[in-house]
């Protein structure tokens, strides 16, 4: 039985005097019910964002105390099982998103979850996709809300957040202080109008200290790659940190040396957007495990 936290127990901001709903055992399975970025406010069309209470968006459900965590460790959270509710919402908001420019009509679309589809306007069936929104660890010191991303984690809006996958933050206080929430049933990367198919859930997880200290973080691994994470004003301040948060893993952790891993990079990486909407802008970097194997390297 896995340790429950209900999703009544959120918090809207990142911050070290938090108070953990749970304090579990690393590697012990804990279960986080979330709520939807709206926390449950839009149910159907008539509900416009001109009457949203903005004080509860973007809530995240705990925040977890992880025993013996400490500042500086590097956290794994294994995502064992993402699951998502039975209808998802979605807004436009005139002045907001990478169409804000444009979009003079405020509208609300519900989206029913229908297997592994959800459905579009009744009509266009999008495969199902669940990924987690918001998911960190509180920030050595100030206050972060739960809308923006950054080194800590937060708003990053990374497909890669997605069941089968692992997460790495550094931790900031003692007890790492994990949450997550703003589930997605699908997102493409960019998230053009600010949303997803926004969505209640659980996570179904498992935390961790590992001899990794120094990771460049947020970092995820797939079984496939693995990827940096980072947030900036800009694409390209984002963009420039993440090459060199990749490069310096890939000298680092794997020892290739400097020029290889640049080549590498340049034959085999891919920089990704996560989203080009929120307060600062994140970009992911994916480079292939198979090639990091191939110098002995191997992340556990
Ligand atoms: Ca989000
Ligand atoms: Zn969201």
């Amino acid at each position: 039985m896995a340790t429950k936290v209900t999703r009544d127990r959120l918090f809207f901001a990142f911050e070290p005097k938090l108070d953990p709903a749970v304090s579990v055992r690393q590697g012990e399975a804990v279960l986080l019910e979330t709520h939807d970025c709206f926390e449950g406010q839009i149910q159907k069309p008539q509900d416009l964002v001109d009457k949203l209470d903005w004080n509860h968006v973007n809530p995240a459900t705990g925040p977890v105390y992880i025993e013996g965590a400490k500042p500086g460790d590097v956290l794994r959270v294994d995502l064992l099982e993402v699951k998502v509710g039975q209808q998802a919402s979605m807004v436009t908001i005139p002045g907001e998103g990478a169409l804000g420019d444009v979009i003079t009509r405020m509208e609300t679309a519900i989206l029913k979850v229908e297997g592994d589809h959800i459905l579009f306007k009744d009509r266009i069936r999008i495969p199902k996709k669940p990924m987690i929104g918001v998911i960190g660890v509180a920030p050595e010191s100030g206050s972060v809300p739960n809308g923006t991303p950054g080194p800590h984690g937060g708003n990053l809006d990374c497909t890669l957040m997605c069941e089968g996958n692992s997460a790495y933050f550094t931790v900031g206080v003692e007890g790492a202080l994990f949450g997550a929430g703003d589930f997605h049933a699908a997102m493409g990367d960019g998230e053009i109008v600010v949303c997803g198919a926004e969505i209640s859930g659980e996570l179904h997880f498992k935390a961790q200290v590992v001899d990794l200290k120094g990771l460049p973080t947020p970092f995820v691994e797939t079984p496939e790659v693995v990827a940096t994470i980072y947030s900036a004003p800009t694409i390209d301040e984002a963009s420039n940190g993440v090459i060199h948060h990749m490069a310096q893993f890939l000298t680092d952790f794997a020892k290739i040396p400097l020029n290889d891993a640049g080549m590498l990079m340049s034959l085999v990486g891919q920089l990704k957007f996560c989203q080009v909407v929120d307060p600062l802008k994140t970009v992911r970097f994916e480079f292939p495990k198979w090639v990091l194997a191939e110098y002995g390297f191997k992340m556990r």
